[in-house]
């Protein structure tokens, strides 16, 4: 079974708007495991519009489109589909009231031309919009092809995708898949795909898909199976494969965050922590923070981002500081120790570097960053070289933060 999709709207040919539905669906059909060979963006225009539903139908057994489904009179995409596929648009009484009831709702009275979107192609399925008032539908062809029309507002198409299309797309294609996602921390996409390259070669199922995330790698496995068991069974010797080649740069299996990992092993040792930043001002404890029940763990965070404030609040040593500098091992580590001390906490981990794209020097570039854990044991400091913008370099400092945290609390190497 193959898919493709059309996007229609002059908005997205003229850039106006991002075409991020395409993104979406391509997600979807690669979860799914279904081939997706073409996509294509058209205009509000009827001659081209009608053309590319008919190219797509005669190449592709499933053609999804989003916009163009609202009730002005430049949305098109109902009555090109209908016009292409030999159909007659009817009204179709109960999307009539949920649009009046839509409107009603809200205080208003449906305007007149909001009819329009409750006259559906003869015989399709509709699909409810939960969020706004365009009914989508699917449009099954004699000869087995199908044409699924969505709306193009994504916090529309989205949950109508979810809720009416994903169950309908599984239900044709004879297999479910049972996917699990492995995340990486610490290494590049290349090494990793050298790494584990025979695993890839020789896999037809389960398929393994990489990905890149700033600072990170994941492992995408997809099983095709009948039943979730069966998917379980073909997906974890291979899952268990790979963990073995790459080692402890493996945090999650399951799809988790280095954050959510974190919450989860603090709990696990009962825990506390307590955090200073200097340069990623925040996002580290907002992270953390972001994780639900991470009060069970979480003492406090301090941005210290001055020298005087690094030294009043963390009790960093001012000999340090100019010996050194703010950007150095021996100041991370004081202000980890001094986190963890002030604040009662088991851990204390603090960050400090320069996230630039101005401050830096020959001997400490832009880019340069420490992040530090001290907990019962000792401290530990690891020295950054990123690169990159403010943004990404604050970003990846505070993910190596978390990776520090997670692997002394798993007895790994840090
Ligand atoms: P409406 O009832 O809002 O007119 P519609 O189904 O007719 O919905 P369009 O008129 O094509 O859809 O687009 C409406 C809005 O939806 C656009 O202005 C844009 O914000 C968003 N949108 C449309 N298509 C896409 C797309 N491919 N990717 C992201 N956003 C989109
Ligand atoms: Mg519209």
């Amino acid at each position: 079974m193959n898919a493709e999709v059309i996007t229609v709207g002059t908005e997205i040919l003229m850039g106006q708007i991002l075409n991020t539905n395409s993104q979406y669906i391509a997600n979807k059909l690669a979860e799914l495991g279904i081939s997706h060979y073409y996509d294509t963006t058209v205009g509000d225009n009827w001659d081209r519009l009608c053309s590319a539903i008919e190219n797509a139908l005669s190449r592709s057994d499933i053609v999804i489109l989003t916009g163009g489904l609202g009730p002005t009179s430049d949305d098109i995409t109902k009555e090109a589909a209908a016009h292409v596929m030999k159909r007659d648009l009817v009204l179709d009484g109960p999307s009539l009231e949920k649009i009046k009831a839509h409107f009603s709702d809200r205080g208003t009275v449906m305007p007149e031309n909001n009819i329009k979107q409750a006259m559906l192609p003869d015989g399709c399925i509709i699909l409810k919009n939960e969020v706004g008032t365009a009914p989508g539908c699917i449009i099954e062809s004699n000869n087995g092809t199908t044409a699924i029309l969505l709306p193009g507002p994504p916090r529309e198409m989205n949950p109508m995708f979810e809720l009416g299309v994903l169950p309908y797309l599984e239900r044709l294609s004879d297999s479910i898949l049972y996917t699990r996602v492995i995340r990486i921390f610490g290494m590049g996409e290349s090494a990793v795909a050298s790494m584990i390259k025979e695993v890839i070669d020789k896999q037809t199922n389960p398929t393994i898909a990489p990905y890149v995330k700033p600072g990170e790698v994941t492992l995408r496995v997809t099983a095709k199976c009948s039943e979730i068991d069966e998917g379980k069974a073909l997906a974890e010797p291979v899952i268990e494969e790979i963990c073995s080649i790459i080692g402890e740069a493996v945090y999650s299996t399951d799809d988790e965050g280095l954050n959510e990992v974190c919450a989860r092993m603090l709990i696990e040792k009962r825990l506390k922590l307590a955090v200073a930043e200097s340069c990623t001002g925040g996002m580290l404890s907002s992270s953390l923070i972001s994780v639900p029940g991470s009060s069970r763990w979480f003492i406090e965070g301090a941005v210290t981002y001055s020298n005087d404030s690094k030294l009043r609040r963390l009790g960093v040593k001012p000999e340090s500081v100019a010996q050194f500098g703010a950007v150095s091992r021996v100041v991370a580590a004081q202000m980890a120790e001094g986190a963890r001390l002030s604040s009662g906490a088991d851990i204390g981990i603090s960050t400090t570097g320069i996230a630039g794209p101005s401050g830096g020097s020959d001997n400490k570039p832009v880019g340069l960053a420490y992040v530090a854990i001290a907990d019962i044991d000792g401290t530990y400091v690891r020295e950054l070289r990123l690169n990159g913008s403010r943004e990404h370099i604050r970003n990846v400092a505070t993910l190596n933060a978390l990776d520090l945290l997670r692997r002394r609390l798993s007895d790994s190497q840090v």
